[in-house]
């Protein structure tokens, strides 16, 4: 390119892509590079709710839930297929923490901030009702429950639509290309060398402003960067204090409801989220430090039984249920002095030397967060015309009865897929199949490697590497029955 680009977005989850289609819509020159899959981070292992955030009202988020409100109502325009209302049933037991008053002024207030916006309203109901809706749920000291709607979204496919909507409009997009040189050019643009992690080439991206939305990683991004452009300057503080939460995913657990429950262990929220045939149920919550280490990022038999001993006092049928599959990943939430569980999920915009760095935030609102990380850059892109959104529909995934093969070709030609797990774990739900994903994988490395032009050596490796990616997993849930 013989003009330097407006910005260069670092980071593929949910956050960057939003801000590189928002960029693309207003017709700057952006460029995005995710050093995975997209979606490989964060944006797939959520809880999967496009919601208001029902318990920040007890902390008096009202902004918060607000504008979470607002584009749970935007993204439920743009994307039907990905993201559906469901019922979410909250039970309350005699002596527990929140009274039916409390709950029903929540509901009408969650209902109230929606709006003209809102889905169904909610209702109370008592405890036959609610025994009728969801009869696993534990019946004992059961004083009433709470009904309300949200939506359940499917994350890593929804991250996809907003990347493919973002390259209509003119983002180019490039994943498995990690950063591994930076340096500041002439009139105060930047130059950064980015690594084809799959095939080894470099490539060279000019750029006026970078955009660093690493999510839990962003802090080491901001030692990368500061190192390469400033050498000699003392590390930056770390901006987050990132958590691990982990869900386990079974058979549907429920009549397709979901369920908001309180642990007894220790008081907190925790969700059964009616995901397609399944049932997540999370979370945990571990404090990591900041940038987190590799392993932060695997689940502990600690976390795996916290959650089976909630769900059997929940829902004592389900105590003998065993898992399918064990997720974890890192909230990117911002260093604060509360407690890890009451932690903002508030975003912040910083600039440092022509670098933005976007941290914290969630999933729902990734418009808002997009919208206010332009602003700030008005100055330095020297573009400062009002923004545009667009809540048009989202490019739709692939539907209706297909073969592997045209999955594994719509998803190399249209969705950016690389490797075999970029389609087993993100575009499809095949790790969810009972031999988790084995078969397809080996029918997938075909199918892609023609396209791709793989050797037979890598076609293997793909196999090989979709094996091994499963096996701790599955060791971890092969102690579950013992240990439970
Ligand atoms: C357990 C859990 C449950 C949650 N549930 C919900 C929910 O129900 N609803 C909701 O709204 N929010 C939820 N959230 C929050 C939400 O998922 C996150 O806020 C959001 O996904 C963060 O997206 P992100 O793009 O900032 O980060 P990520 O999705 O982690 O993306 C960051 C990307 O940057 C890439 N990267 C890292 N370093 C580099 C580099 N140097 N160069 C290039 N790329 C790099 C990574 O590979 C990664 O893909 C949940 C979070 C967790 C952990």
């Amino acid at each position: 390119m013989s003009e330097p680009l407006d910005l260069l977005v670092l980071g593929g989850g949910i956050t960057g892509l939003g801000i590189a289609r928002l960029a693309a819509l207003n017709h700057l020159r952006v460029v995005l590079i995710e050093r995975g899959d997209l979606a490989s981070g964060t944006s797939s292992v959520s809880s999967h709710m496009l919601h208001g955030g029902l318990r920040y009202l007890e902390h008096g988020r009202l902004h918060l839930v607000r504008e979470a409100l607002i584009e749970r109502a935007a993204l439920s325009r743009m994307a039907p297929a990905l993201a559906r209302p469901r019922r979410f049933v909250v039970p309350l037991y005699r002596g527990g923490r929140l009274a039916p008053w409390k709950l029903r002024l929540g509901l009408r207030l969650y209902d109230f901030l929606a709006g003209a916006r809102g889905l169904a309203p909610y209702a109370m109901a008592r405890p036959r009702e609610a025994l009728e809706l969801e009869p696993a749920l534990a019946a004992q000291g059961l004083q009433a429950a709470g009904v309300y709607s949200d939506l359940v979204m499917d994350d890593a496919r929804l991250a996809i639509a907003v990347a493919r909507d973002a390259e209509a409009h003119g983002a180019r997009i490039h994943t498995y290309f990690e950063p591994v040189a930076a340096h500041p050019g002439d009139g105060g643009s930047f130059s950064v060398t980015a690594r084809d992690t799959l095939d080894g080439t470099e490539h060279v991206f000019e750029c006026r402003a970078i955009v660093n939305a690493t999510g839990p990683w962003c802090d080491a991004t901001r030692r990368f960067l500061s190192a390469a452009l400033a050498p000699g300057s003392l590390p930056p503080a770390p901006l987050l204090r990132p958590s691990r939460g982990t869900h386990l995913i079974y058979p549907a657990l429920t009549n397709g409801h979901g369920l908001l429950l309180t642990a007894r262990a220790d008081g907190r929220v925790f969700f059964v989220v009616p995901f397609g045939d399944y049932s997540l149920v999370g979370t945990t919550e571990i404090e990591i430090p900041s940038p987190p280490a590799a392993d932060s990022f695997r689940p502990t038999l600690e976390e795996v039984r916290y959650l089976r001993a909630e769900l059997a006092r929940a829902m004592p049928g389900c105590a003998a249920s065993r898992p399918l599959a064990v997720l974890a990943g890192l909230r990117p939430l911002l260093a604060s002095d509360e407690a890890v569980g009451h932690a903002s999920r508030e975003h912040r915009v910083i600039e440092e030397r022509g670098v933005f760095t976007i941290a914290g935030g969630k999933y729902t609102t990734f418009r808002a967060m997009a919208r206010e990380t332009l602003e700030r850059m008005a100055n330095r892109i020297g573009r400062r015309v009002a923004l545009h959104d667009s809540d048009q529909p989202l490019p739709l995934p692939i539907v209706g009865p297909v073969t592997l093969e045209e999955i594994a070709a719509h998803a190399v030609e249209h969705e950016f897929a690389r490797r075999i797990e970029d389609v087993l774990r993100r575009r499809t739900l095949l790790w969810l199949a009972p031999d988790r994903g084995r078969v397809p994988a080996r029918m997938l490395s075909e199918f892609m490697g023609r396209r791709l032009g793989w050797s037979d050596q890598r076609m293997r490796d793909e196999v090989a590497n979709w094996d091994a990616s499963r096996y701790d997993e599955d060791a971890l849930l092969a102690r579950v029955p013992e240990e439970a």
